[in-house]
């Protein structure tokens, strides 16, 4: 527990929260700051700062509150016509709270959340580069990790 991590006192109960959903692994609540109603975070119980820090087996519990969360959205009286997933890993992806958290973010028609392109529609040989760049990263992770 980082005790200057808000999260953490989420998770230990010394800071409010509005909880949806807890188990062992993970803590589900609402986000003060709503994008939409029902915008809700999804975060491990035990601390990481980022997805580099995160332990790869709280991954999959993670998305599988999120995927239940999804459901229990659609399936509230809140206005769910569909769902974004979302989370920002480092300042320039806009994370805030150095404690990883997916949003899940209730969507419906005129909700004014847009999620824009900026790169048009790369040729084949640009996305075969591209492509080139992410594999070798994968390589240079697996190495890193040792
Ligand atoms: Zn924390």
């Amino acid at each position: 527990v980082a005790d200057d991590c808000v999260f953490c006192r989420i998770v230990a109960g010394t800071a409010p929260a509005s909880v949806v959903y807890r188990d062992e692994t993970v803590l589900a609540f609402l986000d003060i700051r709503p994008m939409t109603p029902g915008h809700t975070l999804v975060v491990p119980v035990r601390h990481a700062a980022a997805l580099a820090d995160l332990d790869p087996v709280t991954g999959g519990p993670l998305f599988a509150a999120g995927q239940r969360l999804a459901a229990a959205l659609r399936w509230s009286s809140l206005r769910c016509a569909g769902v974004n997933f979302f989370l920002a890993d480092g300042v320039a992806a806009g994370q805030e709270v150095f404690h990883v958290h997916l949003h899940v973010l209730p969507r419906y028609p005129g909700d004014g959340l847009r999620v824009k392109a900026a790169f048009g529609t790369p040729s084949r040989a640009d996305l075969d580069r591209t492509a080139t760049a992410v594999r070798d990263g994968l390589a240079a992770a697996a190495r890193a990790d040792g």
